[in-house]
């Protein structure tokens, strides 16, 4: 069994404050990419921006990543970070921001190359990047995917590089100004890296802790979720502190466990729903989660992942999931596709232990 986690993790209040050293001693000048907006409402960028004012370190702000982000945004940020001389990237916001800092610092620190080297196998390396996060789902943080639209393919796929953050400051504080969508989404999205991490060819027992870790946790919280869309109002309204941390933690953990075991079909799937329908991406994972419990050919896994949750059995978990989620229509058509393109990805198909037919692979839409 083998494990390696190398980013230095702070989960704290005020981390970002706290550690304005070691994220300074990154470099000379850091580009800070963050969202539109977002960062600027929940306090998230103004910390880092005093973080490295305090240890005299420059900075530039690229501002203008989109939900999924896509190549040609990474390239603009990659000339004005060119320009700027940056020796360092911050990745501030939820996924898309973090995602975009690692194929950033992969472009800035080979500034010749042009965007073709997202896609290919070779030696190369990125800047130094540090992350912030302000959701709680994908874990980016900690692991070392970046997950890009390529508008091309009409998809999304992680960059051929694996590129592990130095730092993570994780601070709950920041979820709070978070809408109820976004955070059932996101909370959605960590639970699926949690079971897709478990129930994997490459989980051990090493990975398993995480996992393990991260589903108790949710079981924890997950009346409390639920409450919260029952009630339908915001999440600061209804939400204690205690809850806010741990989603933090559900997120981080089942981010260092797909680290080591990638994720598996649910996700495969997700993708062509986000880029032609526009579903977020947890909402879009979430929904092929009962059909990959139900499938699962090691039921004593699954029963032990399901009780660690807190659900008797994959009905019960559907239900709840139904009611947090909402159902997903998905055209006959788009369905056919998405999953004949699955069929075809063996990477996917890899991570899951079990011989995977186009007609089980079907029955996964409900
Ligand atoms: P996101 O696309 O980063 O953000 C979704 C929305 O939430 C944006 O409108 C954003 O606003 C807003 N937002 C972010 N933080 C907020 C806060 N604290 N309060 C209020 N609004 C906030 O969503 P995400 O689900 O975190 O990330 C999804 C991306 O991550 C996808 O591209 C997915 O493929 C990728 N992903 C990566 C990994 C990985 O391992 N690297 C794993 C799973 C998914 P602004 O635009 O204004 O910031
Ligand atoms: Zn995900």
């Amino acid at each position: 069994m083998q494990i390696y986690m190398p980013t230095n993790v702070y989960s704290e209040r005020n981390c970002v404050k706290n550690h304005s050293k070691e994220l300074a001693s990154l470099g000379e000048k850091a580009m800070l990419v963050t969202g539109k907006h977002s960062s600027r409402i929940n306090g998230s960028l103004e910390d880092v921006e005093h973080a490295l004012q305090e240890e005299g370190c420059a900075y530039v702000i690229f501002d203008a990543i989109e939900e999924n982000p896509s190549i040609e945004t990474v390239m603009k940020a990659r000339e004005l970070g060119v320009r700027e001389g940056v020796d360092f990237v911050v990745g501030i916001g939820g996924g898309s921001p973090m995602d975009a800092a690692k194929a950033i610092a992969l472009m800035i620190a080979n500034p010749k190359e042009d965007a073709g080297i997202l896609y290919e196998k070779r030696d190369l390396s990125a800047l130094p990047v540090a992350e912030v996060p302000t959701t709680a789902g994908t874990g980016s943080e900690v692991t070392p995917y970046a997950i890009l639209t390529i508008h091309e393919r009409r998809t999304k796929q992680s960059i051929s590089y694996r590129i592990y953050p130095e730092l993570a400051l994780i601070d709950s504080k920041y979820l709070k100004t978070e809408h109820l969508s976004t955070l059932i989404d996101t909370t959605v999205d960590a639970l699926a890296h949690l079971l897709e991490s478990y129930l994997n060819t490459n989980a051990n027992s090493y990975n398993r802790m995480y996992a393990e870790k991260g589903l108790s946790l949710f079981g924890g919280i997950k009346d409390e979720l639920l409450e919260c869309k029952r009630l339908g109002k915001e999440p600061q309204e209804t939400l204690a502190d205690a809850v806010f941390d741990d989603l933090m933690q559900i997120a981080a953990t089942a981010g260092m466990a797909i680290t080591h075991t990638g994720t598996s079909l649910p996700h495969g799937l997700s993708y062509a729903l986000t880029y032609e329908m526009g579903v977020p991406h947890g909402k879009a994972v979430g929904i092929f989660l009962p059909g990959f419990l139900e499938h699962y050919q090691a039921k004593e896994e699954v029963q032990e992942a399901l009780a660690r949750m807190g659900f008797e059995n994959v009905e019960r978990f559907t239900a709840y999931l139904d009611e947090l989620l909402g159902k997903v229509e998905i055209s006959e058509e788009l369905w056919q596709k998405d999953v004949d393109v699955i069929m075809g990805n063996q990477a996917k198909l890899r991570n899951y232990p079990f011989k995977m037919d186009k007609e089980t692979l079907y029955r996964f839409r409900r």
